[in-house]
This record gives structure tokens, C-alpha cells and sequence, in this order.
């Protein structure tokens, strides 16, 4: 039972002060204020104090590469995987693997519950998500989409499925769904962490993701598209892919946000993936110190207005890290949310429900987990101060709950 807290159920109900939250098992049976309440049982319960701290549902990181360990500065897939697969001479699956394990329980230990993973090599995240379901290893739950399906050399193929025609595209999302992830993730347009990869033109014909998404949904399986260049978007909703990552609005001419696409996005409920381009601390307010820096700078703000103008057009929105790519972390996913309110129309409780409520349902897990209420299967998490006013607060967590289980701890896994 965690008591005396104030609660923020991510229901869009108003903060319960004073209030508590008593798990049984793994399930919440009750959320409310502690004046009034009466628990009967023959079984003592344990009390968990928070009094005067913040609880809320435990965060979604919606997109991350998990076996991709962050190198300060390092944009480029390619030498990544040339300076990972030198350090891995033994054993390069077990290498992976075990700083997968690392990076999942770092994003833990920054209160994120659930990971969506990206794009996965050796189907690491599969291996790393049912391990963490038979907890053989604690980590947060893990929404995974196998390797991503490119095109040859295309983005991401270092770690990638290469698949390039009608027929291929649609083995490729057999495959990878046999081999055990909830969804597909295909690569769009190119990458900026793929050289010789284009931004700017779509990777698939119109032909060839429409294939792509019949197999998945034939399957059940939702389909998330890394989408920079405005050709390769339209190409992706047109084709009813259900997840838009990045969504950068670029063409070879500058930027090119066009409305009627982004009509057909709302009417057809397709949610964008927000993630940060490149450093965060940057979008926070640090000043520029070199040339590329600054360019960082002015692709940043041509994104956040992006953003905006899909909201206000009624986009559904989730937010993701990218974790592992370009240097960054995994326990990064407070600073985006920081990053989205203060260089975005976003609100933080707006900010906080797409990543709980929002994401959680995106990913299928909206019957389970996502808010604070009875029924739900208890991921939550503690903070000291009150997120919805300063959500720096999310910063730091002092305590981790997932499945009700304390997993983390000031900082420290403790299980
Ligand atoms: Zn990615």
C-alpha cells in the first residue's frame, strides 16, 4: 500500500490528495484518500510512506534501440556497430544482450515501465523481453518490433532486415513476426545516422508498403514507420501505417508540411512518435557551440512547430527517446518530456498522459496498464514534487513499482 501520497491517475481526474493505493498481487484494487478508507483482511498490509510525494503512473518510452549502448557524439549506425563488434570478440550476441540488460534497467531506474524497441539486432529485445516476462531478469515491459525491415543499404541496415520488393517486404514481416515481436517497424525514408542513406525520398513504393502493412494486419500486428522526408509520410498514411516515427515534414527544397496529409492522419487515427532530434540539452537552452550545433538548433525548432501544428490539427501524439542512438540514454525519456513543454505548445499533464495513458494504449497494453485505477496491474512510479507544475520533477525517481513489485529505489534496482 503506498499512503499518503497525491495521486495522479493519468485518468484526467483531478489529484487525489492525501491519498493511497493498495495493490494486491499485481493488480491496484483500490485509489483514493486515505480519510475514510477501510481495508478489511486477515493479512496485515504493507505500507509503503509517501506522504506529501507524487504518484503516477510509471512512464513510456516509445521508441528505443535497446542493444544499442549510447556513445557521447557518435551519430553514425555504421561506426557504431564497427567500434561495438571490435569490443565483442568473444561473445557478440552475449555482449549485446548483456548491455541491453543494462540499458532496459537504466530506463527502469528513470521510472519508464515500458519500452516500444525500435529496431532490434540478433532479436535481441524479443530474447530481452520474454527473459523479463519469465523474470529470469528484471526490466521494464518491452513492446518489440524484430529488426527493422529496409531496403538494402538503407537506413538502419547495419542491424536491419534488407528486404526490397513486394514478395520480400512481406516474407520480412512474416519472419519477424514468427520470430516473436508485437509489431513491425519499417524505415520509411532514410536516416541522418545512415550515410548514404536520403532523407528525403521514400525507401518503399506505395505498392510496397501497402503489401507490408496488409501482412502485418492480416496478423494483428500494428506497423511503426521511421518517416523524415514528406514523400515517404504520405507514402505511410496512405498506406494505413498505424505509427508515423520522427515525422519530419523535409524535402530536398525545405521544409514541406502539407495539411491534407495530416487531415487524412487525424481521420484516420494515426499516432506521430515525437522523438528530440540529436542533443537534448541543447532543445533545453544551452548555447550553441559549433556550426553543426547550430544547425542542430534550427532543425530543432522547425520540428517543435511541426509538432505544434499537428496537435492543434488533433494528431494523436507519443513521445520517445531514440534511446541508444546518438548518445543518448535511456534514462533521457524526463528530459524529452521537459523538452517538449518548454519548446512546444504542450502542456505538462498533456506531456505526461501521452506518455502513460496515450502510449499505453497505442501499443495495446491500454486495458492493463497506462493510468492509476482499480483493475490495472500496478506500474507506477514516485516522485517528490508535483510533476503537472514543474515536470523536472520527473528527473528524479524514488521509487519504481512495476506489476506491484518495487523494482527501483532512489536510483537503484533492488530486486
Ligand atoms: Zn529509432
Amino acid at each position: 500500500m503506498l499512503h499518503g501520497g497525491n495521486i495522479i491517475s493519468g485518468t484526467g481526474d483531478a489529484c487525489v490528495h492525501d491519498g493511497v493505493v493498495v495493490v494486491e498481487d499485481n493488480i491496484i484494487i483500490y485509489v483514493g484518500a486515505v480519510k475514510g478508507m477501510c481495508i478489511e483482511g486477515p493479512i496485515a498490509p504493507e505500507i509503503i510512506d509517501v506522504k506529501s510525494k507524487y504518484i503516477l503512473p510509471g512512464l513510456i518510452d516509445a521508441h528505443v534501440h535497446v542493444h544499442i549502448s549510447p556513445i557521447k557524439g557518435l551519430r553514425d549506425l555504421n561506426r557504431q556497430a564497427i567500434i561495438e563488434d571490435s569490443e565483442d570478440l568473444l561473445s557478440p550476441f552475449g555482449s549485446r544482450l548483456l548491455r541491453a540488460v543494462r540499458n532496459v534497467q537504466n530506463a527502469l531506474r528513470g521510472g519508464v515501465t515500458m519500452l516500444r524497441d525500435c529496431g532490434t539486432r540478433d532479436n535481441i529485445a524479443v530474447v530481452l523481453s520474454k527473459s523479463i516476462e519469465k523474470n529470469v531478469v528484471v526490466g521494464p515491459r518491452l513492446v518489440t518490433s524484430g529488426p527493422m525491415i529496409t531496403t538494402t543499404g538503407g537506413h538502419c541496415w547495419s542491424f536491419g532486415r534488407e528486404a526490397d520488393a513486394e514478395a520480400e517486404v512481406r516474407k520480412a514481416v512474416r519472419e519477424i513476426i514468427h520470430g516473436g515481436a508485437d509489431m513491425i517497424k519499417v524505415a520509411g525514408t532514410g536516416g541522418r545516422a545512415t550515410p548514404g542513406s536520403n532523407i528525403y525520398a521514400p525507401q518503399y513504393s506505395a505498392r510496397e508498403m501497402k503489401a507490408l502493412v496488409e501482412d502485418a494486419h492480416r496478423l494483428n500486428k500494428k506497423v511503426g514507420a521511421h518517416v523524415l522526408g514528406t514523400e515517404g509520410i504520405r507514402i505511410a498514411v496512405s498506406s494505413d501505417v498505424d505509427i508515423l516515427d520522427h515525422c519530419g515534414w523535409d524535402s530536398e527544397d525545405g521544409p514541406d508540411y502539407d495539411e491534407r496529409v495530416v487531415e487524412e492522419m487525424t481521420r484516420k487515427g494515426v499516432t506521430v512518435c515525437a522523438t528530440i532530434p540529436q542533443d537534448m540539452k541543447l532543445a533545453l537552452g544551452e548555447t550553441p557551440e559549433s556550426k553543426e550545433q547550430e544547425t542542430t538548433l534550427r532543425l530543432q525548432s522547425k520540428y517543435f512547430r511541426f509538432l505544434d501544428k499537428m496537435l492543434s490539427a488533433g494528431v494523436n501524439m507519443i513521445v520517445g527517446t531514440d534511446s541508444g542512438l546518438g548518445g543518448r540514454n535511456f534514462k533521457d525519456l524526463a528530459l524529452a518530456l521537459e523538452v517538449l513543454t518548454k519548446r512546444t505548445a504542450i502542456t505538462e499533464s498533456e506531456v505526461i498522459t501521452m506518455a502513460t495513458r496515450t502510449a499505453a494504449q497505442v501499443l495495446g497494453h491500454g486495458d492493463a496498464v497506462g493510468t492509476i485505477q482499480p483493475g490495472k496491474e500496478a506500474d507506477l512510479i514516485v516522485v517528490e514534487g508535483d510533476p503537472t507544475r514543474d515536470i523536472s520533477s520527473l528527473r528524479n525517481v524514488c521509487l519504481v513499482m512495476k506489476a506491484g513489485v518495487v523494482v527501483s529505489k532512489g536510483d537503484k534496482i533492488v530486486i
